[in-house]
């Protein structure tokens, strides 16, 4: 049984098809990475999972059980969501942050400390951080927290809306990395938007291609690259490689 199953899901947003016969069924302990340009859908297929967004047509299981059974924000309480723009409540310290959703389940005070400890363990955070403003941390720490607060609820599910995109590359790597090693660790289901491809093959099992609110490909890198025919596709897929052979180029053979 898939972890995730969207069934010829359509949705539009006036004349204007955001998604249009989407057929998604990603397994349990899947990583997929979902690429493609600005406007194909991504964020509205993200949201088509949790709940956020309601499709004109077609059906979301998760875990079997058909969303619509299930009141949205307790969904949303199964399925971990990072925005792009981390979106921490500027005026709560990072141990409330972390503690929203705990609160609303109305977890003690007690069980939301020790949580709050174990997340920012998880995510390797100083544990002095807990008590700073969010505009007290950097980029990198601050999407840290943005994962925390996600991963709060114990969620089988993450969805992760370009969470590294405004990181410096460094950051970026390491918290990428980190995040990958954080799924595996927890058994997680991750779908990850993302811009960049290099990222998309370094931690994905998985990359589904969206254009026009359809997938245009999808598969596991190396088998993408040897099968598809779509020259848009391949030239998305092969931008890493290109780039790694120019680096090797201007740095000798050592890179
Ligand atoms: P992506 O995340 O790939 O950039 P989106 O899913 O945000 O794409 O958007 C897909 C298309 O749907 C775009 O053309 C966008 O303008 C449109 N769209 C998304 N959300 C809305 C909305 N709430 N109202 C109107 N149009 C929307
Ligand atoms: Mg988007």
């Amino acid at each position: 049984m898939p972890a995730i199953e969207l069934s010829n899901i359509d949705k539009r947003f006036g004349a204007h098809a955001a998604l249009a016969g989407v057929d998604l069924a990603i397994a349990a302990g899947e990583f997929v990475a979902l690429v493609g340009p600005s406007g194909s859908g991504k964020t509205t297929l993200l949201k088509t999972i949790n709940g956020l967004s309601e499709p004109d047509a077609g059906s979301v299981r998760i875990a079997g059980e058909d969303a619509r059974a299930l009141p949205g924000h307790l969904l949303r309480r199964k399925i971990g969501y990072v925005f792009q723009e981390v979106g921490l409540f500027p005026h709560l310290t990072v141990a409330e942050n972390i503690a929203v959703t705990p609160r609303l389940l109305g977890w003690d005070k007690p069980r939301i400390a020790r949580r709050v400890d174990e997340l920012l363990d998880l995510v390797a955070l100083p544990a002095e951080v807990a008590g700073r403003a969010p505009s007290e941390l950097s980029g990198g720490q601050r999407q840290r927290v943005g994962v925390a607060r996600a991963l709060a609820a114990e969620p089988k599910i993450m969805l992760m809306d370009e969470p590294f995109g405004a990181l410096d590359p460094l950051t970026r790597d390491a918290l990428g990395g980190d995040y990958r090693a954080l799924h595996d660790k927890l058994g997680l289901t991750t779908v990850m938007v993302t811009h960049d491809m290099a990222e998309a093959v370094l931690l994905a099992d998985r990359i589904v291609v969206l254009a026009g609110g359809r997938i245009l490909a999808d598969g596991g890198p190396a088998s993408l690259l040897a099968t598809t025919t779509d020259p848009e596709v391949r030239g998305l897929l092969e931008a890493p490689r290109r780039q790694a052979e120019r680096l090797r180029e201007r740095l000798g053979g050592g890179a």
